[in-house]
């Protein structure tokens, strides 16, 4: 049987780009489908995040002309991840297999056919994974790249130069949906979950319409998030670096003791500063990281929910169709 597909295209303060990738969107789910990939009821599937502009009536128009759209939105402006957690879930019991996807067609959508092939060939998640940043400004492409070593360096394993575009079938999905933390990095959190996955390369584009919604300031964000999201070593980091200084504290002492003896001692008022200075910025920062952590359980322990669909441009029982 031909595996059902939901395209996962979350939407924040979109108008101008929507009217125009998403009959793209629909154009290459009737080429999948037409080229016997896969059935005809699959759908793409807008999830608006809290926009404030006219980006839920769109989607509301586009779903009334084509039943192949369809649209949830979210009660209010939660962030990317969270949107596409909420694609994600909702599609999840309704389909075979999600590719999530941004609506601002910098992703090329021809990827999407080898996508499939990869999933018909037997792989659960594929990653999709950009072959340049040509057209990526030099400041956006370097910091892009610093970020990705940065996470990597941190113990945070995400597969290089891949952002959230991505195949994902339901059946990781069904798995996915018991990892319940509420600080989301999703590129790297699909790894964990394991199944088998491979990477098709793609050409980045310049955003259609619109403009970017991650600036640096965001990007960093991303990174400080996705590393204590995913990984201790920071708090690690600390720990060593205490140790060194530890040590050299020790023959420090020993030091001083012996110069004491010897009546070598001078009176040295920039060198106690310094050592002052440098060591109170370094328990700074060390509280400082230890402190996001703690943050962060306290976002966990709260529990409270990642996303909440306050519309639908369908009613929730297509399940049963499909079934
Ligand atoms: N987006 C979202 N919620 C937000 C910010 C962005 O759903 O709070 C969506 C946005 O509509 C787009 C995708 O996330 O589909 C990626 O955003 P953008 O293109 O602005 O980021 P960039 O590609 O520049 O990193
Ligand atoms: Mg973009």
């Amino acid at each position: 049987m031909l595996p059902r597909l939901i395209i996962v295209v979350p939407c924040y303060n979109e108008q101008e780009v929507l009217p125009v990738t998403a009959p793209m969107f629909l154009e290459k789910l009737k080429q999948l489908s037409e080229a016997g990939k896969i059935t005809d009821n699959s759908r793409v599937m807008f999830v608006n995040d809290g926009s404030k502009d006219d980006t839920w009536s769109i989607i509301e128009r586009l779903s009334e002309e084509d039943e192949h759209y369809i649209g949830i939105s979210q009660s209010r402006n939660r962030g990317h991840q969270n949107a596409v957690l909420a694609g994600l879930m909702e599609a999840k019991d309704i389909c075979d297999i999600t590719i999530s996807i941004d609506c601002d067609g910098q992703d090329d959508i021809n990827a999407m056919d080898r996508m499939v092939d990869e999933y018909l060939g037997g792989c659960e998640i594929v990653y999709g994974v950009r072959s340049s940043r040509k057209t990526d400004t030099f400041f956006k492409r370097t910091t892009a790249q610093g970020f990705y070593k940065l996470l990597n360096a941190m113990g945070a394993e995400v597969v290089y130069n891949h952002a959230d575009y991505r195949l994902v079938s339901s059946r990781v999905l069904q798995e996915f949906a018991n990892y319940k933390e509420v600080n989301l990095f999703l590129r790297g959190m699909f790894p964990l979950v394991g199944f088998k996955s491979t990477s098709v390369t793609y050409e980045r584009n310049e955003r259609l319409a619109g403009k970017s919604h991650y600036p640096l300031s965001k990007m960093l964000n991303l990174a400080f998030d996705g590393i204590t999201s995913l990984s201790i070593k920071p708090i690690k980091m600390i720990f060593s670096f205490g140790m060194f200084v530890a040590v050299l504290s020790f023959i420090g002492v020993i030091w001083a003791i012996i110069e004491q003896i010897i009546g070598n001692t001078v009176s040295g008022w920039a060198s106690t500063v310094c050592i002052l200075c440098f060591f109170s910025g370094v328990q700074l920062i060390s509280i400082g990281v230890i402190g996001e952590y703690i943050g962060k359980m306290y976002m966990e322990v709260k529990q409270r929910p990642r996303y909440i669909i306050s519309e639908r441009t369908y009613e929730r029982q297509e399940k049963s169709n499909h079934e």
